[in-house]
């Protein structure tokens, strides 16, 4: 078949056989499946490369069928059956179909996007006579083709004894193991020793022969997790597989098939670990569930979370979700019973919780934004030789840059945007877009009235550590974002810093809140939490919440007396309030009242239409076009259309954008409207200059 001629028509394959048609998902943005031929049938979950239009392209044979959808003389033949892999297993085809009908996308951009990148490039396909496939070379790998089926025994002796709390947690979860299903949410505060519980939990599993799936927001920022793992639950390295985005193609094929083939028992993650056939998988754990990284915000925006409590429920396996500031959505499962909630109180080390207390910065004299009080404890901390985070969500030097004389302010040639000025001694300065990624040189003089006078306001971490270094200049300062951190590897080095204690102070980004366990840390000192506070969406109480609860839950995990300093100009806000308190639960509790009597998540499901063109009344025209179109529909009882309206930065990268917000308190009737809307809407959009897009369960809105 490899040098069957690029025709678009059919002969007789094999003379006198009639052909077989075979549905194929393709990754193009086009609804449905398409119509191929071969001679002989081939499974579902079998890759195959066709050519479509006039590009080859590697497809999944979703189904075999007597005829096809369209005429037989336009149907193709397939190129070539990719023999190098089993069939995708039953399970994995399920999952996949699920999350295409969910969130409503075509089978193809769920089935071929979540292969690892060679399974889906044609030209990475050499085809099994050729040795040299990427599959093949995989196999040659040291170890990988050992199978390990059997349990995974690390160290056989655990290296601490669990604390009571830890113990009546594992003796929870442990019924969950034996009913053999079930979802548990483990809420424990930070440094409750949840990762122990995992552990614990995980070995049972993989001495039972069967795999375990661990799922982390970000595993570049949780190298520790990975160490702990290696050490404690593998013997050799070929037990553990390690998936994530930052992998080269080759690395993430290899992981994958080890994973897939049962010979990894293994496999921790980040999101797009999720959807990895795992033929004996026994146990799903997410780690930080609450976590916005969970959601992929391009192509299938999928929720891993969820999507691994429906693979759980599925195969009829336990899922733990874990976390110190769960979801309210999750939260309200637990509270209903539909989870079964597990507490662990109390930090593992009998260290107290930091003490954290609000700076009230309304009537405070302010110096580059730090209140004297949290300055006077900086210096404290260094005197005493502790480590300090001084936390600020903005990176750069400063949000924007403005002539004194006029007003005029640094703004995106391509976006409704401030232009963020990036200042680092050493390296030329510039405006640059966090929106498009757009870099324009600082300007000498206002571009409207030539005043030389242009000034920095307000402050990002790059403006934060110069600060410091002038203020404490016996102080080693290290700053940690997203700039600093570009380099393959250099996150590494500077956490790898603090950890050796070669750092004092510590400027970061919300990179620095997650899963670390610093053990030098006494005080935290968070900058600018209200404007997390006011962003303009209803889950902003909540993620801050969760945040700062993350971040100073960084704080004096090995020592007492650690604090947390959060300024504010708004210290009776529930959340600050709820905050300072430790108090989960009495914040989820309120947060909660108030989405009920709004009707808002968890009382309801969303989806979010999105609208994108190069002027802005094309798309709020067909946005207003889909809401008369579902008010036309029966199926849009009970569920509410809101306003098309413009998103707040309009403009990114000269295209602008709306939004359509859906709403209904049930989950089947609007996922009923959206199934009868949803094609209609293709119809609407055709021959009008928009591009859109769905969106279930929107997290930013
Ligand atoms: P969490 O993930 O809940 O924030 P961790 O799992 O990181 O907490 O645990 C916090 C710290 O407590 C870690 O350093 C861990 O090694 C330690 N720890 C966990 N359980 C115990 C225990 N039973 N005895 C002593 N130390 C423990
Ligand atoms: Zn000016
Ligand atoms: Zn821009």
């Amino acid at each position: 078949m490899l040098d069957q001629p690029d025709s678009p028509h059919l002969g007789q394959p094999g003379g006198s056989t009639s052909p077989v048609y075979l549905a194929v998902a393709l990754d193009v943005p086009l609804p449905g499946l398409f119509d191929y031929s071969h001679d002989v049938p081939v499974a579902p979950g079998v890759r195959v490369r066709v050519v479509f239009g006039r590009r080859a392209m590697i497809g999944m044979v979703w189904a075999v069928r007597d005829h096809p959808g369209v005429s037989a003389d336009r149907v193709r033949p397939i190129e070539a059956v990719l023999d190098d892999l089993p069939p995708m297993p039953a399970d994995w085809l399920r999952l996949a179909d699920f999350a295409a009908q969910y969130y409503h996308r075509p089978l193809g951009e769920v089935l071929l996007p979540v292969l690892p990148p060679p399974l889906r490039k044609p030209a990475a396909y050499t085809g099994a006579r050729a040795a040299g496939g990427p599959v093949c070379r995989a196999d040659r790998r040291p170890g990988a083709g050992a199978l390990r089926a059997g349990p995974g025994n690390g160290s056989a002796v655990d290296p601490v004894m669990l604390t009571a709390g830890q113990q009546a947690a594992l003796d929870q979860l442990q019924t969950l193991l034996s009913a053999g299903r079930g979802v548990a949410l483990l809420h424990g505060v930070t440094g409750s020793g949840k990762t122990e519980l995992y552990l614990r939990l995980a070995r049972q599993v993989l001495d039972q022969g069967r795999q375990v799936l661990i799922l982390v927001p970000e595993i570049n920022l949780t190298p520790q997790l990975e160490q702990v793992v290696r050490a404690r639950l593998c013997s050799a390295a070929g037990d553990l597989a390690v998936l994530h985005s930052r992998l080269s193609d080759g690395d993430r094929l290899r992981a994958w098939l080890r994973a897939s083939r049962g010979q990894a028992s293994l496999l921790l993650g980040t999101r797009l670990a999720l959807m990895t056939p795992l033929p004996r998988l026994g146990l799903i754990v997410v780690d930080e569930e609450h976590d916005a990284s969970y959601k992929q915000q391009d192509g299938l925006r999928y929720s891993a979370r969820d999507l691994a409590v429906w693979r759980g429920h599925d195969l009829g396996i336990p899922v733990v979700l874990g976390s110190a500031t769960p979801s309210l959505e999750t939260w309200r499962r637990a509270q209903r019973g539909d989870y079964r909630l597990v507490s662990l109180p109390e930090r593992a080390q009998a260290q107290p919780l930091p003490d954290i207390l609000l700076v009230d910065t309304r009537r405070a004299q302010l110096e580059q934004g730090f209140t004297p009080q949290l300055l006077q404890a900086l210096e404290a901390r260094l005197e005493q030789g502790e480590q300090s985070l001084v936390f600020l969500n903005r990176r750069g030097y400063a949000p924007v840059l403005r002539c004194s004389s006029c007003g005029w302010v640094s703004q995106c040639r391509r976006c409704t945007a401030h232009t963020v000025l990036h200042r680092v001694a050493g390296r030329r300065a510039v405006l640059q877009c966090h929106h498009c990624g757009d870099a324009q040189p600082v300007p000498r003089a206002c571009p409207d009235c030539g005043d030389q006078d242009l000034q920095p306001m307000g402050r990002g971490t790059q403006r934060v550590e110069e600060f410091l270094a002038e203020r404490f200049p016996q102080a080693r300062i290290i700053r940690i974002d997203a700039d600093a951190t570009r380099r393959k590897g250099s996150a590494e080095a500077l956490f790898a810093q603090v950890h050796d204690g070669r750092a004092d102070i510590l400027v970061g980004t919300q990179m620095v809140s997650k899963g670390h366990d610093f053990a030098r840390l006494g005080l935290v000192g968070v900058l600018n939490a209200d404007a997390m506070l006011f962003a303009q969406d209803f889950r902003a109480p909540e993620r801050l919440f969760a945040q700062l609860m993350q971040v100073a839950g960084r704080a004096g995990r090995r020592a007492g007396g650690a604090q947390v300093l959060v300024q504010t100009d708004y210290p009776d806000q529930q959340v600050y309030q709820a905050l300072c308190r430790h108090d989960y639960l009495r914040f989820a509790e309120s947060s909660l009242a108030e989405r009920q009597d709004l009707g808002l998540p968890p009382f309801s499901s969303q989806a979010l239409v999105t609208a994108q063109a190069t002027h802005l009344a094309d798309a709020l025209d067909f946005l207003r076009a889909v809401r008369a179109q579902a008010d036309s529909l029966p199926e849009s009882a009970g569920v509410y259309l809101y306003d098309a309206v413009p998103l707040r930065v309009v403009r990114v990268a000269r295209i602008e954008r709306a939004q359509l917000l859906i709403e209904s308190p049930g989950r089947g009737a609007l996922h009923g409207l959206l199934r009868v809307l949803l094609p209609q809407a293709d119809a609407l959009a055709a021959g009008r200059p928009v591009r859109w897009g769905v969106e279930i369960d929107p997290q930013e809105i």
